[in-house]
């Protein structure tokens, strides 16, 4: 009776988890052809500068955009801050995102083949429920002066981001904007800030998304309440993003909800705009995480197992819950900082030695802006950033590990849609993609970037003629 207890509960929990026993990723049915599975990779450029590289799950090091985009990311987003750096030219930290590296990160997003989320946070630092200051050169606008100064600000930046290569697909105007935007904190005026910002879109490109994001969608009535606002100030917008952090954020279901009454009543499309979960409790750069062993870990919505599979669940999940959304209008989600990793792992470290290797990541963090803040915020934010400033606290969230190697949750943005194979993406493996896969080693055929994903069909990280023979020999039953 045990026995077929457990069975049977491991069932069950199969069944909700959306995975096989094998660990394989349950699909889903996307209403959305082009839903969104995304990732915000805005501290890359300082990781890079600072030494840190990628690789696939193999360990073979590569473009960190490849990788992604092989393992089925669609869509890049990244954000802006006005200018992030000091009186005496040092960057903020939190990866010195400014417009050139936006620029750069979306023109590398373009070389394999995702669109572009710029996330305007209209300031010089991080923006969010608790902080929205105006840039410094816009403390002593007007709010007339300060909605004219977004519109060239925006439109300007996009046309830089463009130039260079990006495919700028979506704009956020604003991060976070529960307490306001740009320092303006009244309900009735900071609306003509959204307006601002979204007439910029709309005459940078017609064809380009505008969308508005809050948080604490926990507070449902709050969440609806910002929705009915923007509607009466007539805010010209199709997305309207929250994020959802499940150890603070409520339920998924309650996330479901709150999408869909806004897409039903005011006919926007929904999306989760930041989303991460723990592969692990530990840390790997000495500095603090936001989720650790008895510090939010024990939260009741963090449902799944602190593992690389517990992570790739969570993320399916968010996906579906989205997607629950009716009509499809649930337009995708984003996952934050998927590659905010380390550059000197501490993993193991106690005493002198952790402090040693602590004293050279702060002085990586300090030169290339890759902790989240760095002691030259002071000048802008010296009550929190300058105080607090460090390394990564969300490296536990990351889809790599502390030597850049892909942890084999990443291929959850993949599997979700696609049958590992499937090369010529008809919903099925068949013995036309193991034809596939032989035109390709032979030249007669070309993939792209997704295909190149699927085709690995023995994980080995080369596409070649054991490939098609795996999967022949998968469809006759001998693998
Ligand atoms: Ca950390």
């Amino acid at each position: 009776m045990k026995k077929v207890c457990a069975v049977l509960l491991s069932v069950i929990l199969v069944l909700c988890l959306g995975f096989t026993a094998e660990g394989k990723t349950e699909k889903i049915k996307f209403n959305n052809p082009d839903f969104i599975r995304g990732m915000d990779v805005s501290s890359v450029l300082s990781l890079e500068k600072a030494g840190v590289s990628f690789a696939d799950k193999n360990g073979n090091r590569n473009e960190l955009f490849r990788i992604l985009a092989r393992n089925g990311v669609n869509y890049i987003r990244v954000r802006v801050w006005n200018d992030p750096y000091n009186s005496a030219g040092n960057g903020y930290g939190g990866g010195n995102c400014d417009v050139n590296a936006a620029a750069t990160i979306g023109r590398r997003a373009a070389q394999y083949g995702m669109k572009l989320l710029v996330d305007f946070h209209y300031s010089d630092f991080w923006a969010d429920p608790a902080a929205q200051k105006a840039p410094k050169a816009w403390a002593q606008l007007t709010l007339a002066q300060k909605c004219t100064a977004v519109k060239e600000f925006t439109l300007s930046s996009l046309k830089t981001i463009k130039a260079a290569g990006a495919d700028v697909g979506m704009v956020q105007v604003g991060n976070e904007t529960n307490s306001g935007i740009a320092g303006e904190s009244n309900y009735d005026t900071f609306p003509q800030i959204f307006s601002a910002g979204s007439e910029a879109v709309r005459e940078f490109d017609s064809n380009c998304l505008v969308a508005v994001h809050f948080t604490n969608p926990n507070n449902a009535d709050t969440m609806k309440w910002y929705a009915k606002l923007l509607d009466e100030h007539k805010v010209d917008y199709d997305v309207f993003a929250s994020s959802y952090y499940p150890n603070i954020h409520g339920s998924l279901e309650n996330l479901t909800e709150v999408f869909t009454h806004i897409s039903k009543t005011y006919g926007k499309y929904t999306m989760v705009a930041e989303t991460s979960y723990p592969y692990t409790l530990g840390d790997t750069d000495g500095f603090g995480n936001l989720i650790s062993e008895g510090s939010g870990s024990d939260a009741p919505d963090m449902l799944w197992d602190y593992s690389p599979d517990g992570q790739a669940e969570e993320v399916r999940a968010v996906m579906n819950a989205v997607n629950n959304v009716p009509d499809g209008k649930g337009l995708g989600m984003f996952y934050w900082e998927g590659a905010w990793i380390t550059v000197g792992d501490t993993t193991g470290l106690s005493g002198n030695a952790l402090t040693e290797q602590w004293k050279k990541n702060s002085a990586v963090w300090e030169k290339y802006g890759c902790g989240w803040a760095s002691s030259y915020s002071a000048e802008y934010d010296p009550d929190n950033a300058g105080k607090w400033y460090g390394g990564s606290s969300v490296d536990n969230q990351a889809f790599f590990d502390a030597q850049g190697k892909a942890l084999p949750s990443l291929s959850v943005f993949r599997d979700v849609f696609y049958t590992h194979g499937d090369v010529d993406r008809d919903g099925e493996l068949t013995v036309a993609d193991a034809t596939a896969i032989q035109r390709y080693i032979v030249a007669l055929e070309s993939f792209d970037n997704l295909q190149l994903g699927l085709a690995d069909f023995n994980d080995d990280g080369v596409i070649d003629v054991m490939d098609a023979t795996a999967i022949q020999r998968f469809l006759v039953g001998l693998q």
